[in-house]
């Protein structure tokens, strides 16, 4: 990086660089912008930056996004929190919830697994799925859904890549243990392989998931 900026601007680049798809160019013409909007648009880009890390959160029994200890779709009670559907991350629930197909409840995972990238089952929200699923088996319930209506089913909505299918194998596996009775579909193909559910636009994963198949 060239080193004739003032330091502040090369400092603002330098972690704008730091976001995904934003190389030092884009990072260089999104510092420029900041440096001649109005005072007041900037302040209210970075006081939106320090409100989310400080107020937002994750729900205490899918791991959504919330700003709440539960997200609002957990506090729904019109949704059926008999059906979970898990995904990867809280991106992924958005693109769900646009669908319109879908009224069950969610949980994230926070990833997927990946040996090469040293991610285990450990390192994700598995075991508390299991928990939501078989509250019996696991001894503990997750205190948090206490009481909650017993899970009939589970959809695997994990990406349609290497990782997230392994990931969906592994929880599929582990569910026919610790819950037998339990219906474990998997999204119907038609969403592009080898890219992420966020990308899908809501015809195709509406098909997706009115298509959902058993494992
Ligand atoms: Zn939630």
């Amino acid at each position: 990086m060239s080193t004739s900026y003032a330091p502040p601007v090369q400092r603002l680049i330098s972690e704008l660089s730091k976001l995904p798809g934003i190389g030092n160019r884009t990072a260089q013409r999104l510092a420029f912008h900041i440096l001649r909007a109005s005072a007041d648009d900037a302040a209210a880009l970075a006081e939106s930056i320090r409100e989310v890390k400080e107020r937002i959160g994750l729900c205490d029994v899918c791991f959504n996004l919330t700003d709440e200890p539960r997200c609002r779709i957990c506090q729904d009670s019109r949704r059926d929190h008999g059906v979970i559907c898990v995904v990867e991350e809280p991106s992924d629930v958005i693109p769900m919830e646009r669908t319109h197909e879908y009224q069950g409840v969610y949980h994230v995972l926070g990833g997927a697994l990946s040996p090469i990238e040293g991610i285990d089952p450990e390192d994700l929200k598995i075991a508390e799925l299991f928990a939501r699923v078989a509250p019996d088996a696991n001894g503990a319930s997750a205190g948090a859904d206490a009481g909650a209506e017993r899970v009939r089913e589970v959809v695997l909505a994990t990406n349609p890549t290497t990782t997230g299918e392994a990931t969906a194998l592994h929880i599929d596996e582990e569910l026919r243990v610790r819950a037998p009775e339990l219906t474990v579909t998997r999204l119907a193909s038609g969403l592009p392989v080898g890219s992420d559910l966020e990308y899908a636009d809501e015809v195709t994963l509406g098909k997706a998931l009115a298509g959902r198949r058993s494992l």
